[in-house]
């Protein structure tokens, strides 16, 4: 059995924005349903999603990630594989693929790199650069200036598939929330958090506030839901119960049993 699901962040998008997120999750979808179908990995499958998200200035990832306090974009993005492999980027600039990069450590040995010493990695290791600025796009700008007061608008672009061997991966990619604090991380890079993948029992992404799904560990909270055959939908269901009971705060998250 081959599977991918995606999701494009958990926002309140504005009726004529509906197309345009419909359009692009599919992209999305099909490029990684693209590498199952013709024998990739997961990890791989997992990957081409997530690269599509970062192209569309839709969405919250690589090009057109919202701005943060300076104006600018700041890219978080993680990878995990069932073999508890992962490895993650934070507080990054100048990378059109922070999901790319993440993979590349998960291959490399896993640990989570920020900031200047994630970007030296991502040039050591041929991962396409760009000016930080490249990364703004237009229409994030406009809302920058307009918006100054609003803050916390989540949008993470997520992703699980299970490839033909059975290997489960969850991966996420984002700008975190709107005019954040710069250097500020949520939960998007964190194992545990933002994303979390076991061997045989399942793989989970998160989107919503970071500030909430950290202190309740929210996708190894969904992950422990599926214990005793439970189905992903009511573990979701009742990942997020659990949210909501505990902090303030919205979140989602997708899981692959
Ligand atoms: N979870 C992300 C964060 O807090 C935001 C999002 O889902 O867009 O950084």
């Amino acid at each position: 059995m081959l599977c991918i699901v995606v999701h494009g962040g958990a926002k309140t998008i504005s009726e004529e924005k509906v197309e345009a997120n419909h359009a692009g999750c599919t992209a999305a979808a099909e490029a990684g349903w693209a590498v199952l179908i013709s024998g990739g990995t997961a990890a791989e499958s997992v990957e081409a999603a997530i690269r599509v998200f970062e192209t569309d200035q839709t969405f919250n990832a690589g090009f057109g990630a919202t701005l943060n306090s300076d104006g600018e974009v700041e890219l978080d993005a993680a990878i995990m594989e069932g073999s508890l492999c992962w490895g993650g980027v934070a507080a990054v600039q100048g990378v059109r693929h922070p999901i790319s990069v993440a993979r590349k450590i998960m291959d490399d040995k896993p640990r989570l790199l920020v900031a200047e010493g994630a970007k030296r990695f991502a040039t050591e290791c041929g991962a396409e650069m760009c000016r930080k600025e490249a990364l703004v796009a237009d229409e994030q700008k406009q809302q920058w200036k307009e918006d100054q007061k609003v803050s916390d608008r989540p949008n993470t672009v997520v992703c699980v598939a299970l490839d033909k061997s059975g290997t489960l991966v969850a991966g996420t990619s984002t700008g975190g929330t709107t005019h954040q604090q710069a250097g500020r991380v949520g939960d998007s890079a964190v194992v545990g958090c933002g994303l979390y993948a076991d061997g045989k029992i399942g793989a989970c992404s998160t989107t919503g506030n970071g500030e909430s799904i950290i202190p309740v560990v929210l996708a190894k909270t969904a992950i422990d839901f599926l214990n005793g055959d439970r189905h992903p939908e009511e573990a979701a269901q009742m990942a997020i119960a659990a949210l909501k009971s505990k902090v303030e705060g919205e979140a989602g998250c997708i899981i692959l049993g």
